[in-house]
């Protein structure tokens, strides 16, 4: 077995023409809220620090070294991409996902009406079964910027296993 650890912040801002904030998407899912991430690719906080916790089980390079922020070829990409990477490599490597555990950090917008879909969509994105991918919600109770709602944040952990 081997284990990995995912973590991403990403700003959020207004999204545009107010400000520089993507559409806000989060485990590939459309998720309607005035601020979006700003980044270089489609800013989902969460389908890169799942891509890093696979990356870093399998301990090859992590997203940001895979897919640098100084390539056009990313700019605005579908993160789906990044993950989809990182599956063809830990396939190459003998694993699949056993199971993945993430806690998505944010103000708002919240995570509860959308959390089934984003579990399904990433256990597809995956090759798991929805049970192998749990996901939880917090705020960080209105302190410092995740609070204040200027960012998100998020932690993974990943359980690979023969495949
Ligand atoms: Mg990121």
């Amino acid at each position: 077995m081997r284990i990995g650890h995912g973590y991403d912040l990403h700003r959020l801002e207004p999204v545009a023409p107010d400000g520089a904030g993507r559409p806000f998407v989060l485990g590939g899912v459309r998720v309607p809220h005035d601020r979006g991430p700003v980044g270089h690719s489609d800013g989902d906080a969460l389908l890169h620090a799942v891509t890093d916790a696979i990356l870093g089980a399998i301990g090859q390079p992590d997203i940001g070294q895979l897919f640098p922020d100084t390539d056009p070829a990313w700019s605005g990409k579908d993160s789906a991409h990044f993950l989809a990477e990182a599956v063809r490599r830990m396939q190459a490597a003998g694993l699949r996902v056993g199971n993945l555990d993430a806690t998505v950090i944010c103000e708002r917008p919240k995570i509860g009406p959308v959390k089934s879909q984003i579990r399904e969509h990433m256990a597809r994105l995956l090759g798991v079964s929805t049970e192998a991918v749990n996901l939880k919600g917090k705020t960080h109770e209105k302190v410092d910027a995740v609070g204040e709602g200027r960012a998100i944040e998020v932690h993974v952990v990943a359980l690979l296993v023969p495949a």
